[in-house]
């Protein structure tokens, strides 16, 4: 039996799946990977958040970012793999969803909210950094007009920020517990389209691996925890779905 099929006889055994993402799932969506040649990080420079707090400027800078990639963010679509894990939901064995990613899309995907771990926050929400108050995105960024500066609360008129983990940010303690909890809880962890190399996110399989639960990792490039993982899949990702989706047992 090959690697694959023995993979794929897991994954339609297993009951308590958690899946775990990284860019390479939405660069298949059109988002472009931060990391990689060519990223946005090539054209802007990142704003820290001590920076975004204490300078006008440096606010300007970041929401006229926010202003060039929010088209592409709204209206970004899923890719194979967003799908697959909403399949899984479907059918019953998907039960958490850890991502590094900013999009929004497993939400897209109509996971339910209360699933999904987005560590590194989300880009359709926006946070006002005094009275915490959420708001979609959409209203801010759609007719966002920088020409009289930066956008204010309108309950508080503290700063808004778009409710992600800025450079210089900590992540949200409470994030960090659920997807303990939810590595702690499966039997199989799906890492994709992750390189796996951002800590404290690439602790999460580790944590799966070590209390038992079968880990697979499916990305392009070579991984720090590939010696580690039950499967390894070195694979452009929506092939590899579409293999996985063919034939019985899906
Ligand atoms: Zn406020």
């Amino acid at each position: 039996m090959s690697d694959f099929e023995k993979f794929k006889e897991v994954l339609v055994k297993s009951t308590r799946v958690v899946g775990f993402t990284g860019a390479g799932i939405s660069t298949e969506s059109g988002i472009p990977d931060y990391r990689s040649q060519g990223g946005i990080w090539d054209k802007f420079q990142p704003v820290y958040l001590d920076e975004f707090i204490s300078d006008e400027s440096k606010r300007l800078l970041y929401w006229q970012r926010k202003k060039v990639l929010w088209q592409g963010i709204r209206d970004a679509r899923l890719s194979r793999t967003h799908v697959f894990f909403k399949d899984l939901y479907d059918k019953g064995s998907l039960v958490g969803m850890i991502t590094q990613n900013i999009d929004g899309l497993h939400e897209k995907s109509g996971l339910p909210k209360d699933i999904i771990v987005n560590l590194h926050g989300t880009n359709l929400e926006v946070i006002c950094l005094e009275c915490g108050d959420i708001t979609p995105a959409n209203q801010t960024l759609d007719d966002l007009n920088l020409d009289n500066g930066v956008p204010l609360c309108e309950k508080c008129n503290g700063l808004l920020k778009p409710n992600t983990i800025s450079f210089g940010q900590s992540l949200v303690a409470e994030d960090i517990q659920r997807a303990e909890e939810m590595a702690l809880s499966c039997d199989l962890m799906i890492a994709a389209g992750s390189t796996l190399l951002v800590q404290p996110a690439a602790s999460f399989p580790v944590i799966a691996k070590n209390n038992g639960a079968v880990l697979a990792i499916i990305t392009k490039s070579d991984t720090p925890l590939d010696d580690n993982a039950d499967f390894v899949f070195h694979e452009q990702l929506g092939g590899f779905i579409d293999r996985v989706k063919k034939g019985d047992g899906f």
